[in-house]
């Protein structure tokens, strides 16, 4: 890659000397690109159901006189716009998170009721696959910081554990604390995450396989979400997978200065 530089020459008032300022421009091109990749990548996103929903449309007009077809491209219609409102709820939760600041003014929030929220949000999709969801640990630990936004990190990863995990796994969420972090971990039985795609999982619109990843019905934008999610809490987000075998997910926040408000007697059980 070239490396080019803007010069600006600035006279400096009556000593006859000149300022140069040589400014990188090389990183400016990166954000540019990613800035238009990324609005490319919404056209393309908010475009396809639209495309699929005037499409069936104009089938039905056609089919009026055959109530199963018009039940059946009716059903088709529903799932489209069901896809544009989750791609359109992403982007309003990404552009509301992205770049913010970290929380000025965090709650006291449960652990515990963040990952049972998260779990009830996808127990039928988990109950239609045989998939089994567990959690343990410390449920009654307490971090500080936002809990709608806690659950959506959550709910965004149990959520891909059960997308990308076969019939008849299992899903476990395990909360632990060390002596500065609490990590929260899911962990899924399914099809893990090749080497060389670990690190762009967490980029806007970044899919392992396109096609397939997208037959599960999901944005592209979760784990760019858990992201801004992690950075608004001082925390992080980390993965290991093996291709094959399951994927774990590690959400690792700061553990409160204050005394936590419950204690767990049991924080070392896995
Ligand atoms: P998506 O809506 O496509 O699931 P995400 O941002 O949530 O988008 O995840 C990005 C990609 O990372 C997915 O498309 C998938 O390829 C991969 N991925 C995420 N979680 C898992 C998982 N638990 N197991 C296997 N692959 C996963």
């Amino acid at each position: 890659d070239s490396t080019s530089f803007a010069v600006r020459v600035a006279p400096l008032g009556g000593t006859g000397l000149v300022l140069v300022l040589a400014e990188d421009q090389t990183e400016r091109r990166r954000v540019e690109a990613v800035r238009r990749d990324f609005v490319a990548n919404i056209s393309h996103e908010l475009k396809t159901p639209v495309g699929a929903l005037s499409l069936l449309a104009e089938t039905v007009a056609d089919a009026s006189d055959d109530p199963e077809a018009v039940r059946r491209f009716t059903g088709r219609m529903q799932q489209e716009a069901a896809r544009l409102t989750s791609v359109i709820q992403d982007l309003i939760t990404l552009s509301r998170i992205q770049g913010a600041e970290p929380l000025a003014e965090p709650d006291e929030v449960d652990l515990g009721s963040v990952v049972d929220e998260a779990l009830d949000a996808v127990r039928m999709a988990a109950d239609s696959k045989e998939i089994e969801l567990v959690s343990g640990g410390a449920p009654d630990t307490v971090v500080m910081g936002d809990e709608g936004m806690l659950v959506t990190a959550m709910r965004n990863l149990v959520a891909n554990a059960v997308s990308y995990s076969p019939e008849r796994t299992r899903v476990s969420v395990t909360i632990e604390t060390t002596d500065r972090t609490v990590d929260i971990s899911v962990a899924d039985q399914g099809i893990g995450i090749p080497q060389q795609d670990l690190e762009r999982i967490f980029e806007r619109f970044y899919r392992v396989d396109g096609a397939r990843s997208r037959a599960t019905g999901g944005t592209g934008l979760g784990l760019a979400i858990v992201k801004h999610i992690m950075t608004h809490h001082r925390g992080e987000v980390t993965v290991w997978s093996k291709e094959g075998s399951g994927s774990t997910f590690t959400l690792r926040l700061p553990r409160p200065e204050r005394p936590e408000r419950k204690r767990s007697a049991d924080i070392t059980h896995r």
